[in-house]
């Protein structure tokens, strides 16, 4: 295939000429512009999200769910007990990776297409006093669906429990400020709304949490809290680092305090959405989640009735005039996703509709 590839994908997705370019060169993992890069990275890291002193960043080799397995295995001891508010598949990853590292971990779940409920919550944390951390998918990728962060993380704080939240499709997009909104551990990755190549995740997390978590971790390579040792130590990554998704992610937050940071970046992503809920409307394709649930990260839409539509046919053909978009991943529904995130802008989500209306004319 020529030209240029659009993914309108969860991540991988499309990335800027500058950030591909940021890894066109070698760095040993000891040199010390490589332990500045790091540096910078994790410096940049706290500042998408207005993290204070009390807060650290450590990064880590892998796709995201390594981060939420690192994170989950050290920040939850084998005498705490975790509660995850589940409404998708990230949810119930989560509540599996908990189990299999044997931790003790409970459920409250809501469908696919509602948020979760910040006055449920409260009532269950009132009758489950040994329940120590609540963790919940910020925008659940699964959907798109938004789950309300701040009014959650009130309700964990006030009833005195840790909140961890897998914010990976929001980062860097959506409003988070842990200057006013009390969490412990926030989850994210290389390749979402920062813009980088795949190859890393990393948490922003409060470095009291952290530091009292020596030893709990079940895995090695994934210590969250050895790995941060390690860098407090020498600056150094304790494994083979990915020295070029560093590079380019150093760039990608480069570029997004260019764009004007996450302000900015959200503005761009909703023009991006609101298109592409308008023209595929006008196509009869219909948003599985109602408006006011969007986090307008990634679109949902039921695959249509009216017409014949084999969801392998058209995403073959849209592949072919460069568009990669992305199954569902509902457990009850037949739906598609296509994402509006990554270096991208309206005119690609205008010639996404172009080559939409070819390939599955409406009836
Ligand atoms: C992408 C994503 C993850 C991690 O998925 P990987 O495939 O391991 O990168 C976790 N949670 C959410 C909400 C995501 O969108």
């Amino acid at each position: 295939m020529t030209g240029r590839r659009i993914l309108l994908t969860p991540g991988p997705l499309t990335t800027d000429p500058r950030t591909r370019q940021a890894m066109a060169d070698d760095w040993g993992s000891r040199e010390a512009s490589f332990i500045a890069l790091t540096a910078e990275l994790r410096r940049r890291l706290l500042a998408v999200v207005q993290a204070g002193e009390d807060f650290t960043a450590v990064p880590l080799q892998g796709s995201g769910t390594f981060i939420v397995e690192a994170a989950l295995g050290a920040l939850v001891g084998p005498s705490d007990k975790l509660l995850v508010l589940a409404n998708g598949a990230y949810g119930e990853r989560m509540v599996q990776i908990a189990q299999r590292q044997g931790r003790e971990v409970a459920a409250l779940r809501w469908p696919e297409d509602a948020p979760v409920d910040p006055e449920h919550l409260d009532r269950a944390l009132r009758d489950a006093p040994q329940v120590t951390h609540v963790a919940f998918v910020h925008c659940e990728t699964t959907t798109g669906l938004l789950n309300p962060l701040d009014e959650i993380a009130e309700v964990v704080a006030r009833a005195g429990r840790r909140l961890i939240v897998d914010a990976m499709s929001s980062f860097g997009a959506l409003p988070i400020d842990l200057a006013r909104t009390p969490v412990s551990a926030l989850l994210a990755s290389s390749n979402k709304c920062l813009e980088g190549v795949p190859g890393l995740g990393f948490s922003v997390v409060r470095t009291a949490d952290l530091a009292a978590s020596a030893g709990r971790s079940p895995s090695v390579s994934l210590d969250l809290h050895d790995q941060w040792r390690g860098l407090e130590t020498n600056g150094q990554w304790r494994f083979t680092p990915p020295v070029q998704v560093v590079a380019a992610l150093v760039e990608a937050l480069r570029l997004l305090e260019a764009e004007g940071g996450p302000t900015a970046r959200r503005a761009r992503y909703a023009e991006n959405f609101r298109l592409l809920i308008e023209g595929m409307a006008s196509m009869g394709f219909e948003p599985y989640l109602s408006s006011r649930l969007q986090s307008g990260i990634i679109a949902t839409f039921r695959t249509p009735r009216d017409r014949p539509f084999d969801f392998n046919g058209f995403y073959q053909a849209l592949a072919e005039n460069g568009f990669v978009i992305y199954p569902g991943k509902l457990s009850r529904e037949e739906t598609f996703r296509i994402g509006c995130i990554g270096a991208i802008g309206a005119d690609d989500i205008r010639r996404l509709l172009a080559a939409v209306a070819a390939v599955s004319p409406a009836t």
